[in-house]
Parts: C-alpha cells; sequence; structure tokens
C-alpha cells in the first residue's frame, strides 16, 4: 500500500509528522527533543485552522504581519490564554506598541533605533516580550536583519545598555543558497555572544535546522499546507 502524506486538511495529522520529525531530528543530533519548540506559523490561516492545530495541542504560534495577528489572536488569547505568540515578520517603528502589547516573543528586532524605541515602549506598556535579534547572515541588502558584522554590537546594545529580554538569534537564510552555513554562522554568534535561542529553520529545512542548534523551528506549510497568498 503507498503510505499517503496526510493532506493540508488534516492539520492534526501534518502536526504529528512534524513532531515526530522534531523528534528524530533532535535524537541524530544527541539534543533533547523538549529545547526545540516548534512554532506553528500561522500566517494566512483562518483562526478556524489555527483553532484545529491549538485543539491538536499545538500552543506556539508565529505571524509576520501586525495588522493580521491583530484581527485574528485577541479572540484566540482570550479562549486560550496559554497560547504564546512570536512576530516573525518586520516590525516598524511606529507601530513597535502594538507589537509589544500582542506579542510574547519580538523575533525581528535588527536596527538600534528601533531597539531604543522599544526599550521606551515596553518601559510605558509594562509588558516585556522576548526579543530575538535578526540576523541577515546572507547580508542581502533587500533584506531585513542586521549583518553579522554589526550583530555583536547590537545584541550588546540590547542587552547591556537597554536591558531589553534579549533571548537569542534569527535568520532567514537566502532561498538559493545552502542553508546550512548560515545556521552554522547563527549558531557561531550566538555562542560569542552567550545567547542561549536560536529561531532558524522552515518546513524545507527544520531538521537541519535543529543539527545545528535551532531552539526555535519555524514551519508553516507542511502543518498547514501550501498557502494560497503569500
Ligand atoms: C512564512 C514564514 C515561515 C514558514 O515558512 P514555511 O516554509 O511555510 O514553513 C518561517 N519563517 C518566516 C519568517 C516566515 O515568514
Amino acid at each position: 500500500m503507498v503510505q499517503q502524506s496526510p493532506g493540508a486538511d488534516d492539520i492534526a495529522a501534518n502536526l504529528a509528522l512534524v513532531r515526530a520529525e522534531i523528534a528524530r531530528a533532535a535524537a541524530e543530533a544527541d539534543r533533547s527533543p523538549d529545547g526545540v519548540t516548534l512554532v506553528a506559523v500561522s500566517k494566512t490561516q483562518p483562526a478556524e485552522r489555527i483553532r484545529q492545530a491549538i485543539a491538536a495541542g499545538q500552543c506556539v504560534f508565529g505571524e509576520n504581519r501586525l495588522q493580521e495577528a491583530e484581527d485574528k489572536w485577541p479572540a484566540l488569547r482570550d479562549a486560550f490564554p496559554d497560547v504564546r505568540l512570536h512576530l516573525i515578520g518586520p516590525l516598524q517603528r511606529n507601530k513597535a506598541r502594538r507589537a509589544v502589547e500582542l506579542f510574547d516573543v519580538i523575533e525581528t528586532i535588527d536596527r538600534p533605533k528601533l531597539a531604543r524605541h522599544l526599550a521606551d515602549v515596553m518601559a510605558h506598556v509594562g509588558r516585556r516580550p522576548d526579543i530575538l535579534i535578526q540576523v541577515n547572515t546572507g547580508e542581502e541588502p533587500q533584506k531585513h536583519g542586521a549583518i553579522p558584522e554589526e550583530t555583536d554590537a547590537l545584541v550588546a546594545l540590547c542587552r547591556d545598555e537597554l536591558r531589553l529580554p534579549v533571548r537569542g538569534l534569527m535568520c532567514i537564510p537566502p532561498i538559493d543558497e545552502e542553508a546550512a552555513m548560515h545556521f552554522a554562522l547563527l549558531h557561531e554568534i550566538a555562542r560569542r555572544t552567550g545567547l542561549a535561542d536560536l529561531s532558524m529553520g522552515m518546513t524545507a529545512d527544520y531538521p537541519k535546522a535543529i543539527a545545528f542548534g535551532a531552539t526555535f523551528v519555524r514551519v508553516g506549510t507542511a502543518i498547514f499546507g501550501s498557502r494560497t497568498t503569500p
């Protein structure tokens, strides 16, 4: 009999497959699967599909657009207070307050001005989401993220001067390059700056990211199926 992979409509089965793959990749890397948190990327997914994932035991989600997250998540958060929400898309300075009010982890801090503003906003709002520094490991001009050379100074500013709750680093490798070298670079920058968390790996490459030390993997398509809109 041919083994069929579950379709986009079987979110619970897809989640089980991804969790099994995480466990396998962690074991292969001599790591505990508990050291890898699955961030289910629910961008473009309606609340009903997110509810299916929550019903299947998923409790950490990622969104890339603030407005979309504000439309979907306040009601979900009321219904499921234990869910944790990550911002994985770019953050504009004038929207920092709204992001601080909604998210538990902001993965995309990438420049000093934004970091300084965020510190002010956190002081005013009285809420302190965890912070990851986004690194543009491929130094792509059109892409967000601090370039590797600037990252140590940005970490120092955020953590030591601004006293932001900086937990780690995040990267999105160039699509046309071998991801492994980018994962290795992010791991090295985290090591030398003494940061614990690494957010790296998406549907195409999360087992590899786990081999390179990922503590957050951001997986959308393998859970929810392919997106019709970007
Ligand atoms: C969309 C997105 C993902 C998930 O990508 P998939 O290939 O669907 O798993 C991960 N990280 C970021 C920053 C994204 O925007």
